[in-house]
């Protein structure tokens, strides 16, 4: 079995859940295609003539798979603690927000490219969607809530900045 560094697949852009720097690698020759979290880096097993869509398609469901269970956690520990209740949550690709909350709906959309940042920002933007359930702007009273709730809001925003959003840079 080959292994080799996936950034020969133009796939150098992405990130692990807590753990941004982790590399990651293709290995070929293998019959089930799956992907395996280790220690220090992410390993994809497929066939070789698999093609670099269904590559990153493989990886985009392992994404949502690993966003889904922190997403899972944080959403009624932070509903508790904020006091609000949400109708329901998505995970979705958007190419331009990290996340979203419909008011009439009560739901809260989170962007799939979060499952590449640090865990401390898929928190963020938890609680910033959480936190427009008690105030629709982003206004004073807003940053006085995530003052409140996450004093270190500001730093995780920042990161979140800095990084890739879009899918398609792949
Ligand atoms: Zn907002």
């Amino acid at each position: 079995m080959l292994l080799q560094k996936i950034s020969l697949l133009k796939l150098s852009e992405l990130k692990r859940v807590g753990c941004p720097d982790t590399p990651l690698y293709a290995i070929y020759g293998s019959l089930k295609h799956q992907v395996v979290l280790k220690h220090s880096h992410i390993k994809i097993y497929v066939r070789e003539n698999t093609s670099v869509a269904n590559r990153e398609k493989l990886l985009s469901e392992w994404y949502r798979e690993q966003l889904h269970h922190l997403v899972q956690e944080l959403i009624p520990k932070w509903e508790e603690t904020i006091n609000v209740k949400v109708n329901s949550w998505n995970i979705k690709k958007m190419r331009t927000k990290w996340g979203s909350y419909n008011t009439d709906k009560k739901n809260v959309l989170l962007n799939l490219n979060l499952a590449k940042t640090p865990v401390e920002c898929v928190e963020y933007i938890v609680v910033h969607e959480l936190v427009h359930l008690l105030e629709r702007h982003h206004n004073d009273n807003f940053q006085i809530y995530m003052d409140r709730f996450l004093p270190e809001w500001k730093q995780c925003r920042e990161v979140l900045n800095e990084s890739v959003l879009s899918f398609e840079e792949w």
